[in-house]
């Protein structure tokens, strides 16, 4: 997540955050279904799952395993009738998304999982830590930082229950529901295998973390254990550029309200990246920095929790900039610089 914060009103019928989150609320004659999940974190404090469907149900995201949410969850699909899920179908593999996902399938209430195979990585504890701190000390965060992310990072894998059985999801595939299709569409950036699924006969689409009404989403830093990292916000940036050329009608995000003007939304999107890229141009035409020291400019007062978010983002425009060879990096003293001059 990030400071970017384009407000936007609740639409109209659609109660505020807080407000009877337990009662699902219910669009498109009844076929969507929104419930809004408790989140333990403090940067997002809910996250939103949709059933779809009227007598042969799917999931789109579940929420933690938590028992508070599990509870709401259960709670809400009961109030919705619901007993059985056939499928469900998952939009990235971030804790608050898929959490829930091995109880529901092994207590019997789910028969099968989906997920685009990208996501399997995120999904099994596999983040290597010591991968991790190379990099981010190279970025030059101090150790202070790495240690606090490592218990960070311990607290996440606290509530990880892996699922089993997991089946693929492969970009253009339809998805079924009682009452239409879901195709899949690839929408890498926030993560490498996240997606959006869109009913091109009723033209909705419920987009996971990667259009979300008052945050941009994060473009998450990725290192690969064989060398050399994903250009998150490169294909962050190529993706909404996919999204804003279709012609929606309503998008269902993962958490907050839902948009029903994705084009000026995804235009503030640009903007916003625009000049956050440009004002680290200007930063770096003063002198060569650090990833970490160019952090310390954009965020004054930044927590230390947040710095994985914020060194992402930083990476993320650095990244644009040598995309239009705005900026160079070199390596000084085991430190990464970037320059502009
Ligand atoms: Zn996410
Ligand atoms: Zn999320």
């Amino acid at each position: 997540m990030s400071d970017h914060t384009p407000e936007q009103a609740p639409a109209e019928g659609e109660k505020p955050y807080g407000a009877d989150i337990q009662k699902p609320a219910v669009f498109e004659n009844g076929l969507v279904r929104k419930i809004v999940l408790p989140l333990p974190f403090p940067q997002v404090q809910h996250v939103n799952v949709y059933v779809l469907g009227r007598r042969r149900s799917v999931l789109i995201d579940t929420g933690t395993s938590r028992q508070d949410s599990y509870d709401v969850l259960l709670d809400a699909l009961r109030a919705c009738g619901v007993e059985h899920l056939d499928a469900i179908y998952l939009t990235h593999g971030h804790i608050d998304h898929f959490g829930a996902a091995a109880r529901l399938v092994k207590s019997g209430m789910a028969d099968r999982l989906y997920v685009h195979e990208k996501e399997l990585g995120n999904m099994d504890n596999s983040f290597d830590a010591s991968l991790y701190g190379d990099q981010l000390r190279r970025y030059g965060l101090p150790e202070s930082v790495l240690e606090m992310m490592r218990i960070a990072l311990q607290f996440f894998d606290s509530f990880v229950q892996k699922p089993e059985n997991v089946s693929f999801m492969a970009p253009g595939a339809f998805m079924p529901y009682d009452g239409g299709s879901l195709e899949v569409i690839h929408t890498p950036g926030h993560t490498a295998g996240s997606i959006c699924l869109y009913d091109r006969e009723k033209n909705f689409m419920l987009s996971g973390d990667t259009l979300l009404s008052r945050l941009s989403p994060n473009p998450l830093l990725e290192f690969y254990p064989a060398g050399g990292r994903r250009k998150s916000l490169v294909e962050y940036i190529d993706s909404i550029y996919k999204l804003y050329e279709m012609d929606l009608r309503v998008v269902y995000p993962g958490h907050y309200e839902i948009i029903y003007d994705h084009k000026p939304h995804i235009k503030s999107l640009f903007n916003f990246h625009y000049k956050r890229m440009m004002r680290i141009h200007n930063i770096l035409r003063q002198a060569p920095a650090t990833p970490y020291s160019i952090m310390g400019e954009l965020f004054r007062k930044l927590h230390r929790r947040d710095m994985f978010l914020a060194v992402s983002e930083v990476i993320g425009h650095l990244d644009l900039l040598e995309q239009h060879d705005m900026v160079r990096s070199f390596e000084r003293d085991g430190l990464l610089y970037y320059s502009a001059d």
